[in-house]
């Protein structure tokens, strides 16, 4: 059973979220045209879309999320004679509906816009939030607005040609969820794995579980001044190693989370077993554990991090499973983390 559809109020405007076909966007945009707004894989799986509506379709790749694309993009709505009463819906990635939030917020000072989420990673935080951006060349999503989009569907029958790598990168954010604030939620995912939810048994409960947990977060602190940060639970040592090492997103994120529950265990005395059920979890959603790092490299970067302050660090750490707390730490104690988890190895 599909839930009923929902509107939930930001403080930037409210979002109808609704559950079904992709069909279901016609309804919502009114007597609006449509034009769309995908990458050329989606638009490649799924020639439906071009039937149906005008599209523009981006390069897949971090590498395009750029002013260059938001250019592009631009340049081809006022070809298509865009005008205010026009819906952009974007249909993808966060590559996608990063940048067509982005857009849409800046094109005429603002037309109306929604997303349907093509990833997994994408239904369960990318689209949600209402943070839009692009990447400049010298800082990732430096440039772009806090802006809510009129509506959020969810189709998950585009998961069935989500990319192994992708299932992944999906899974290391909901395992986050499952971290900081929903015991049960992990032990749920304990239950499957990888391959279960592939093959196609359904994931809708867990997505509707993962939308209500970032929902209620963003509703209670939209701009990040406090509770929204314990969605960075294993992001800050994690883009560290995105950056340095190339990692995909949720690779990245799995490893950060290790190293944040390190960091639990020594200043929390969180329970050496969670760091076990972590890694068990880990393992299961084909995500890795460990990676070769060098320490000081890592801090250089971590040093860098904009949400730094002075010597310390908005850290997020966990009590146990499914209870997190930010703490204001010294980096220090992250390099010490960081030495721990070297010297241990992959075990
Ligand atoms: P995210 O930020 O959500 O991880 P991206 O927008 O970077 O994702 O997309 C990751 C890759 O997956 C891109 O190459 C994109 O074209 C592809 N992709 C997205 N959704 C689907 C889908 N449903 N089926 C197949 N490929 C997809
Ligand atoms: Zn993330």
């Amino acid at each position: 059973m599909q839930p009923m559809p929902y509107t939930i109020k930001f403080p930037a405007g409210a979002v109808q979220y609704l559950y079904g076909p992709l069909s279901a966007i016609d309804g919502l945009s009114g007597d609006r045209e449509i034009i769309v707004i995908t990458d050329t894989n989606i638009a490649a799986l799924y020639p439906e879309l071009e039937k149906r509506y005008r599209v523009i379709a981006i390069p897949p790749g971090e590498v395009h999320k750029n002013q260059h694309t938001a250019d592009d993009i631009i340049e081809s709505l006022l070809e298509m004679e865009a005008h205010r009463k026009t819906t952009l819906v974007g249909i993808g990635g966060g590559l996608v509906t990063d940048i067509t939030g982005y857009v849409a917020s800046i094109y005429m000072r603002g037309i109306p816009y929604g997303f349907v989420p093509t990833t997994l990673l994408g239904m369960v935080d990318a689209a949600i939030g209402g943070k839009n951006g692009i990447n400049h060349r010298l800082q990732k999503n430096l440039i772009g607005t806090i802006n809510q989009p009129g509506f959020i569907l969810y189709d998950t029958t585009f998961l069935k040609t989500l990319p192994d790598e992708e299932w992944s990168n999906g899974f290391a954010e909901v395992i986050k969820y499952g971290c900081i604030f929903d015991k049960s939620l992990f032990d749920t995912l304990s239950e499957h794995n990888i391959d279960y939810y592939k093959q196609g048994n359904t994931i809708d409960g867990i997505i509707q579980m993962c939308v209500s947990w970032k929902n209620q977060t963003v509703v209670a602190d939209e701009k990040e001044k406090g509770r929204r940060k314990l969605l960075n639970f294993g992001h800050t040592a994690g883009h560290a190693l995105e950056i340095l090492y190339g990692l995909p997103h949720g690779q990245a994120v799995g490893i950060g989370m290790v190293i944040a529950c390190i960091v639990s265990e020594k200043l929390n005395g969180l329970d050496k077993n969670m760091l076990l059920a972590l890694k068990a979890q880990l393992k299961k959603y084909n995500l890795r554990t460990y990676l070769n790092i060098n320490t000081t490299e890592v801090m250089e970067v971590l040093r860098m991090d904009k949400k730094r302050n002075g010597d310390q660090i908005d850290y997020i750490t966990l009590n146990q499973i499914g209870e997190s707390i930010i703490t204001t730490m010294a980096f220090d104690i992250i390099e010490e983390a960081l030495t721990t988890f070297s010297n241990a190895g992959d075990n």
